[in-house]
């Protein structure tokens, strides 16, 4: 039982169970992902942010290329953004370049250009939510704490509860899951079981843990989409208001140009629509307005 946390018996048994069962699967499930082992925290601090909204797939290429640009905080910190939103390219939700980039600052500032170690720490960047701060002290110091993410929520519904959990519920499960020893390489099977076979369609027929789950042996309603930490499908990309802002960025990647020109290039878009988003990635300091011309991040610093 874990100090502070309490289940009910089935929950208990629940977890003594698949506890034991992950660590044995643990061969089986493991992804071969070049940030996993590289004694690197700024290596794992980037690919953390970079699969906030992004899959591992997407991310494996622009996490080399950013950090063969970006290989220390204090390399980051010392670039302007407009270069930090071009390795970003690629990715997605540019908000999150941004935020590296002001928690890079912020590391050079207070931490001696290091990433901080502790969960309260990590919280007090930019950009880090609660599965980041966790994922990070995890896996680049090796801390105790439990990472839950909508794969590890998916896997604590169905596995574990089966049954939908609130967010107090899943952290508690998560947990009280946590071994003594080898929380780091626990919480990646964790996440290996959750995004190869716990997906939003399973694949229990193949699931190493399969034995141990309480769904796969109960039956009833998927548990998984109503649960806490499990996030719901996003909407369709094409002609969303994400692609917009993506199309605007990438025009302001190569140049600066003026209101006009982009309403030109981008003439299959509402004016009024156009407006709004650009206001809000000026709002937002991706964009700046440099006399009557929109550059990339800040204006102080000109796109080379
Ligand atoms: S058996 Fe199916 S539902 Fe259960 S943990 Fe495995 S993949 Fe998930």
């Amino acid at each position: 039982m874990t100090p502070g946390v309490r289940l009910d018996a089935d929950l208990e048994v629940a977890v003594s169970t698949l506890r034991p069962a992950l660590v044995r699967a643990r061969g089986r499930l493991r992804r071969d992902l070049p940030w996993i082992g590289v004694g690197d925290p700024w290596a794992v601090y980037v690919a953390e942010v970079m699969l906030q909204q992004t899959s591992t797939a997407r991310v494996l290429e622009p996490w080399r290329r950013f950090l063969d640009l970006f290989p220390t905080p204090a390399a980051c910190a010392g670039a302007g953004l407009d270069e930090v939103l071009r390795a970003w390219r690629g990715l997605g939700y540019p908000r999150r370049a941004k935020a590296l980039h002001d928690a890079a600052r912020l590391m050079v500032e207070r931490h001696e250009g290091r990433v901080p170690s502790s969960v309260p720490d990590l919280l007090a960047l930019p950009g880090v939510g609660s599965y980041t701060a966790h994922a990070v002290a995890s896996f680049a110091f090796g801390e105790r704490v439990a990472v839950l993410d909508t794969n590890v929520g998916r896997v604590l519904a169905r596995a574990l509860a089966n049954r939908a959990l609130t967010p107090r519920e899943a952290r508690d499960l998560a947990a009280a899951l946590l071994p003594r020893r080898g929380a780091a390489a626990f919480n990646q099977s964790l996440l290996d079981l959750g995004a190869q076979f716990c997906t939003a369609t399973p694949r229990c027929g193949t699931c190493p843990v399969a034995r141990c789950c309480r769904w796969r042996r109960d039956g009833g309603e998927d548990p998984a989409p109503r649960s806490a930490a499990v996030s719901r499908p996003q909407g369709s990309f094409a002609g969303s208001d994400r692609q917009i802002r993506g199309r605007l960025l990438r025009l302001l990647e190569e140049a600066a140009r003026t209101r006009g020109d982009l309403h030109r290039e981008l003439g299959d878009v509402d004016a009024a629509r156009l407006e709004r988003l650009l206001e809000g990635l000026v709002g937002e300091g991706l964009v700046s307005v440099l006399g009557s011309r929109l550059v990339l991040g800040t204006a102080r610093r000109p796109s080379r």
